[in-house]
């Protein structure tokens, strides 16, 4: 930040910048401002570029190409590049991000510059002047052996040279061709401009001269013995010329002016002048650097006629005057003119000046005055006189306010009190219902009400009726310093900030350091003819959009935007005075007054569009990655390795004139989608990006010129791991996927496996149950001691013959039993019975043939069916079975063993009833056996 602040006459600011500040060097060489928006200054330890907030200093070496870091001259290319020249013939060229030596020339370098079709001119010191036809052709020599000072172009595109030895012209199409003052030769020129009238300018060892249709002219008597340095025209048209030892004379078309070290220059040796884009006019001093700026604050103090610097409070007055109260008197501004007055005031003659406190229109004219001690004046008719007011509380009159009746409204620090005719119509203290005696404040709204602001919350009377309104739960909040009035609302400034009260709900909202305000307490509220509020407060002034005040009061948004303005804005100090009435005042032309600790300022929320252009460069200046610092000369994206952590971007908006106040918004497109507001941080980091393409986007803008676009960019690409990449990614993806589909193929044949073995499993136990179930079934009708079928066995087969064809069934039965069987178990007991019909079961099975089914009937008894058997047959195999039971080999119990049976036989053709057939068996059986056993008999029908 620029160390001193002045003010001067024709609202110019002076800031000052030395090495303190950041310059390599005090002596101010050469000034000049590239395309891309910076300012660049030359000094004899290198090379300083200015960004509006600080100077980074180009000094001899790898980076700035510069074969000494000595510069003298600096020299702004149409196409954006930069010469600059110095000691030991170093001459270098800049683009941006880039610098390059260029071929260098003996002896220093005074001064620069490429002419119209591209030819290079360098003025040397002693050795006179060299052009080279392109930056890379052959030196030529001109004019030698002189000193060539500064180098400038005429209209037409010649060359002038400021030399040594007078002024030549030289023309740019045939150099040969040079011209030179007569009348100038031998004196040392220094620098010169033509106008735009065609005129030359010419500043030389004793003063300036002009120079037109070929004649000579001293330009100003005054200037006579100055040695004139330097020289611009600003684009106003008015003439600065920088001297050696005499400061600055300006001349603006009619008056010549000069601001020396005594208006706040540095040093009265000026090295170099220089206008920017911004119209701000800088100073190369040989003790440090210094811009004159136009400033948005008119200052009002006691040097310049106000009877003193404290000003309480000021009134903007319907006649366009301009009423001031300090604690010195009272003042009129009237066009620009300062007038005094001397009260009459008859009790205290010793003492001329009053202290006043407070202001306030008057009905009939003029207007009030409150003091400090002396109670109230009025002022009318040019004059100052006391008013001997009845039973007021005190002499300190704070806040006055005279109604549409008439009456008179004193705000005292003891209490309210109303005057109708000078004569007391109320007093008003705490103990009529007032918050607090010492009062502050007064106004009127539209409903007749009169708002009173004490140091302990409000109060409103109508009617001489009071009533108190609580601000204490608005943060708690106490002291109210002024009111503005508007239809829907009452503005309150407090001691917690700004308080609106609403009629239609009769509700209160608070704007205060929860709603983005830095600082409690509010003095004035004032609002300009462009939508927005003026705060005041004992550090600086806050400019806030009204509607966004309403927006945030109606909980719409959480918190305000502002701008600031303190010192570095041109106000001689950010102490504005409050707690007396009013301390700032609007008037009919939208200027607006502000009663501050060190005079009266004065502005117009238009001179702000006026002086300060919303429009600048943005530029990125830095990109680091990881601690290193990447090179922005290149058109194509830059890449960054893979697993880069940080990138740190620093950017800046080349605004000059106020860049305290500017404000950043960033979007890193590839990351966010919307746009980050970075106040006045000038740095953003983005940490563990992932890979791919990034585009960090930075706009620059003044407080509430968002809108407004000032833009830089920068592409940048992070580049993945090998893993990273998409195609390493597909494929890792696509072994994942075959791995996964392995191994679901072996786990689905693993589980196939088992699901064969428990199939086989299952089968085999099946297969075993069935059998064991088969075993089962066929024991269920199986004869245990004979292996023959049971009696069960056999009632199904018949059943199932006689169901499968009844009519043709022809079923023959032969029943048996073994003769006296009983004998056999007595003799040889039942065990060797057993194993007689065992034998026996056996045998018959040996008989079993087609067609033929045969079972034990039960104890020692058989029965053979027959299925369609010839009758013949049937006896046969009747004589087969008797003749082998007796046959057959019983030694194994006894030699002497003989068995014997007996058959009971009934052929199928007598019936078709099976109950019928067995019992025509048995009784053909019982014929045997009644016969003798042994035998055969054979059922006979006795109706056949
Ligand atoms: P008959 O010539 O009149 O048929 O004389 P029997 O002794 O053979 O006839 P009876 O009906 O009086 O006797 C049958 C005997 O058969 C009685 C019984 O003890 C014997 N018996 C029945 N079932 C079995 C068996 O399973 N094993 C043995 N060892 N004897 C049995
Ligand atoms: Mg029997
Ligand atoms: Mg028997």
């Amino acid at each position: 930040m620029p160390s001193a602040y002045a003010i001067l006459s024709d609202n110019y600011l002076y800031d000052t910048w030395t090495s303190k500040e950041g310059l390599p060097h005090n002596s101010i060489n050469a000034i000049t401002q590239t395309k891309d928006g910076y300012l660049w200054f030359a000094t004899w330890e290198g090379i300083a570029r200015f960004n509006g907030k600080e100077f980074k200093v180009f000094t001899r070496g790898a980076e700035s190409a510069l074969a000494d870091s000595g510069v003298r001259t600096l020299y702004a290319n149409s196409d954006g590049s930069l010469f600059a020249g110095g000691a030991r013939g170093g001459l270098v060229k800049r683009e941006p991000h880039h610098w390059q030596a260029m071929t260098p020339i003996k002896n220093l370098i005074n001064a620069v510059l490429r002419d119209k079709h591209g030819g290079i001119w360098v003025g040397l010191q002693g050795d006179g002047l060299v052009f080279r036809e392109t930056e890379d052709a052959q030196d030529q020599f001109i004019l030698p052996s002189i000193s060539i000072y500064k180098l400038s172009l005429t209209e037409n595109g010649d060359i002038l040279a400021s030399t040594s030895e007078g002024l030549y012209q030289i023309s740019t199409n045939t150099p040969q061709k040079i011209t030179t003052i007569l009348e100038l030769q031998g004196i040392p020129v220094y620098s010169t401009v033509q106008t735009p009238e065609g005129m030359l300018l010419i500043g030389s060892k004793n003063g300036v001269w002009t120079y037109q249709k070929g004649q000579l002219k001293r330009f100003n008597e005054q200037l006579n013995n100055v040695i004139v340095s330097t020289i611009i025209i600003d684009k106003a048209g008015n003439y600065w010329f920088g001297s050696s030892r005499q400061g600055i004379y300006y001349f603006n078309g009619k008056k010549l002016s000069r601001f020396t070290e005594d208006d706040g220059l540095p040093n009265n040796n000026v090295l170099s002048l220089y206008q920017d884009r911004e119209n701000s006019i800088w100073i190369g001093t040989n003790s440090g650097l210094t811009r004159l700026r136009k400033a948005p604050f008119s200052s009002w103090n006691q040097k310049n006629g106000l009877q003193g610097d404290f000003i309480r409070t000021t009134l903007a007055l319907p006649d366009g005057r301009v009423a001031v109260g300090s604690s010195n008197g009272l003042n009129l501004i009237e066009d620009d003119k300062i007038y005094s007055f001397d009260p009459t005031f008859k009790y205290n003659t010793d003492k001329k000046q009053i202290s006043v406190l407070s202001l306030a229109p008057r009905k009939k004219s003029g207007f009030w005055v409150g003091t400090a001690e002396n109670g109230l004046f009025k002022f009318e008719q040019n004059r100052l006189e006391h008013v001997a007011l009845e039973h007021l509380p005190t002499q300190q009159i704070r806040a006055i306010y005279e109604d549409e009746k008439e009456q008179l409204w004193i705000g005292t620090t003891g209490g309210l009190v109303k005057y109708s005719n000078n004569q007391v119509q109320q007093l008003f203290t705490t103990k009529s219902g007032l918050p607090d005696n010492y009062i502050m404040a007064l106004t009127q709204d539209a409903l007749g009400k009169i708002w009173v602001g004490t140091g302990l919350g409000v109060a409103l009377i109508k009617n001489n009726k009071l009533r108190s309104l609580n601000i204490d739960p608005l943060e708690q909040a106490q002291y109210v310093f002024g009111f503005h009035s508007q239809k829907e609302y009452m503005w309150m400034a407090t001691d917690r900030g700004l308080i609106r009260y609403r009629y239609s709900d009769d509700s209160m909202a608070i704007i205060g350091q929860k709603q983005g305000l830095p600082l409690d307490k509010l003095f004035q509220v004032i609002p300009d003819s462009m939508g927005y509020f003026w705060l005041t407060s004992n550090r600086g002034l806050w400019r806030i959009s009204q509607q966004e005040i309403n927006a945030v009061a109606d909980g719409a948004i959480p918190q305000v935007n502002f701008v600031h303005y303190s010192e570095v804005d041109g106000m001689p100090t950010a102490q504005l005075n409050g707690g007396s009435n009013p301390a700032a005042s609007v008037d009919q032309s939208g200027d607006i007054w502000f009663a501050t600790a060190k005079g009266l300022i004065e502005t117009h929320p238009k001179r702000f569009s006026e002086i300060i252009a919303t429009k600048f460069p943005a530029i990125i200046e830095k990109v680091t990655a990881d601690q290193t610092t990447l090179n922005l000369n290149t058109e194509q994206p830059i890449s960054l390795p893979a697993g880069t952590q940080r990138v740190s971007i620093s950017f800046v908006g080349l605004g000059f004139i106020s860049s305290e106040h500017i404000l950043y918004s960033t979007k890193l497109e590839g990351l966010q989608s919307k746009w980050t507001q970075r106040g006045s941080i000038g740095v953003a980091e983005y940490t563990n990006l992932a890979p791919g393409h990034y585009t960090f986007m930075v706009n620059a803008y003044y407080p509430y010129h968002q809108d407004t676009i000032n833009n830089a960019q920068f592409s940048f690409i992070i580049e993945p791991y090998l893993w990273q990449r998409i195609e390493v990614q597909l494929a890792l993806l696509g072994l994942l996927i075959l791995t996964i589909y392995l191994s679901v193929r072996w786990r689905l044949h693993l589980l196939k496996q088992s699901e064969l073995k428990l199939k086989n499993e299952v089968e085999q136990k099946t297969q075993a149950l069935r059998i064991q179930s088969s075993a089962f079934e066929r024991q269920a009708r199986e004869d245990k001691l004979t292996g023959l079928h049971n009696r069960l066995a056999f009632d199904e087969w018949h059943k199932r013959i006689y169901s499968l064809s009844q009519s043709k069934t022809n079923l023959s039965i032969i029943m048996l039993d073994i003769d006296h069987f009983k004998r056999i178990n007595d003799t040889y007991t039942h065990l060797e019975g057993d194993k007689v019909l065992h034998k026996l079961g056996h045998l018959f099975s040996q008989l079993e043939q087609r067609n033929c089914f045969i079972a034990r009937w039960g104890g020692e008894e058989f029965v053979f069916g027959l299925l369609n058997w010839q009758k013949d047959n049937v006896y046969a195999l009747c004589e087969k079975i008797n003749h082998l039971v007796k046959q057959q080999d019983y030694s194994e119990i006894d030699e002497q063993l003989v068995v014997t049976i007996s058959i009971g036989v009934v052929n199928g053709d007598t019936s078709t009833n099976i109950e019928t057939l067995l019992r025509h068996a048995d009784e053909a059986l019982f014929e045997v056996k009644n016969n003798g056993r042994d035998g055969i008999c054979v059922y006979k029908d006795e109706n056949n």
